[in-house]
């Protein structure tokens, strides 16, 4: 649970970009009519977590306050401290192994399901990406939902709900999330944090437009002195620097994992992997790119290369020391357990790979889209990397808006070709090549 910093988070009433969710949600609770399996459904990063955590405290808490119509969870009891400490014996999040949830995984719920609340009254079950249910599982899911004592509650959290098989649809009460705009995200930033208009611009572009990876830096205080300008050259480096610097980060944990859920758990911790550093140095790199009148015409190439490479080594020294991990803790798992969760470790590694060309591209998309908004609309606002506007502006001039729009489609394209596996050398270089107008 990276996101849970303080009680404040734990408070349904300050979920403030969901009030009409919150709002449903308090009266269900207050008239005792809550519903036993919902659907949050929502944009990456639109709060869905944090509301489902902030309901489950609420309902867990021992002295919940009842202030003007909201219902909070107090924040100090034993059951509020076990929820921020993520270590609630009534609260169990559920996260896909690898890129599914296993039927496995569910059975294992199953029989925790069966133990009666040790504090409370309730239980509650987060299962995070329910999308990534697969038929076996899915089904094996509703069979529970179908059998379940009213004091269980499970809370399903999906970006895409028509991946979620459509008998467990119709059980659920479906909660949309809504997706707010920058700007609401802004305001809301610099009242839940307490920082100023700018900063929190400046952590929100960092992070990509996510509130939680937002909140999460901004309450974590992280000294943010304003960078040098880099020229495209220096931030390459850093960027590339940083990229290195993941591999160092998880080695250090993995070495320390004496199991292997462990060991899943270090490739789960986005933190050890997404460091505002490392966001920072995407994010200039990208700039510099869309701002670059001119490039070497090797660059694609010469950067694809580099770039991969820092991520083939990347995965494989984190293969290598998983297998003597492994090798290791064999004994210790029956064989079916084992290759399940070796397999799992496998499908992380992959993913971390996957996820760094992902969000490489993504950010480009991200800049684009900016440039797209200043020239749809003089409504600054609406810009991502408001406080780097002047070099939007001048890349929207010097790409004009016509090859801005082709660039979203060619990335919006490379990206889903990436999840389909086409070589990501192509992938990059192909869209590289569209970058810097006339080539030296
Ligand atoms: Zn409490």
């Amino acid at each position: 649970m990276p996101y849970l910093l303080d009680t404040k988070q734990l408070q349904l009433s300050n979920s403030l970009l969901q009030d009409s969710i919150v709002r449903r949600l308090i009266a269900q609770t207050s008239k005792g009519r809550i519903a036993q399996t919902y659907l949050f459904t929502g944009a990456f990063s639109s709060g869905k977590k944090t509301v489902a955590t902030a309901f489950a405290a609420s309902m867990l808490c021992k002295t919940p306050r009842n202030e003007r119509e909201n219902i909070n969870a107090c924040g100090t009891c034993e059951s509020c401290r076990a929820v921020l400490f993520d270590s609630h014996p009534d609260l169990t999040f559920l996260y896909p192994i690898g890129s599914e949830i296993r039927v496995g995984q569910i059975r294992e719920m199953q029989k925790s399901a069966a133990l009666k609340p040790m504090l409370g009254d309730w239980r509650f079950f987060v299962i995070c990406k329910a999308d990534s249910l697969n038929e076996f599982s899915g089904n094996s899911l509703l069979k529970i939902l179908e059998e379940s004592p009213p004091h269980l509650i499970f809370i399903l959290v999906a970006e895409n709900e028509r991946k979620v098989l459509p008998t467990i649809l119709s059980r659920a009460e479906l909660l949309a999330f809504r997706d707010p705009s920058y700007r609401e995200i802004r305001e809301f930033l610099c009242h839940r944090c307490s920082k100023d208009y700018s900063t929190a611009s400046r952590f929100l572009s960092l992070s990509g437009g996510r509130q939680g990876q937002a909140v999460t830096w901004l309450l974590k205080n992280i000294p943010h002195q304003e960078l040098p300008r880099l020229s495209l050259p220096d931030s390459q480096i850093s960027y590339l620097n940083e990229l290195e610097k993941i591999s160092s980060r998880l080695l250090k944990k993995i070495e320390a994992q004496k199991s292997l859920e462990g060991l899943l758990r270090v490739f789960d911790d986005v933190s050890l992997v997404e460091t505002h550093e490392l966001s920072n140095a995407r994010r200039e790199f990208c700039l510099r790119l869309f701002g670059a009148p001119l490039l070497p015409a090797s660059f694609p190439i010469l950067f694809s290369g580099i770039f991969l490479d820092t991520l083939e080594r990347l995965k494989n020294e984190l293969k290598k020391n998983t297998e003597k991990i492994i090798k290791l803790q064999k004994e210790n798992y029956p064989s079916a357990l084992l290759k399940e969760l070796e397999e799992g470790c496998g499908h992380s590694i992959s993913e971390i790979v996957f996820t760094q060309i992902d969000a490489f591209l993504n950010y480009l998309c991200l800049i684009a889209k900016d440039m797209l908004y200043a020239g749809h609309s003089p409504e600054q606002e609406l810009l991502l990397n408001i406080d780097e506007k002047e070099i939007i502006i001048s890349a929207l001039k010097f790409h004009g808006l016509p090859r801005v729009e082709a660039k979203i489609r060619l990335i919006g394209q490379a990206r889903d070709l990436l999840g389909r596996y086409v070589n990501p050398g192509l992938i990059l270089e192909n869209i590289l090549s569209d970058f810097g107008g006339r080539f030296l």
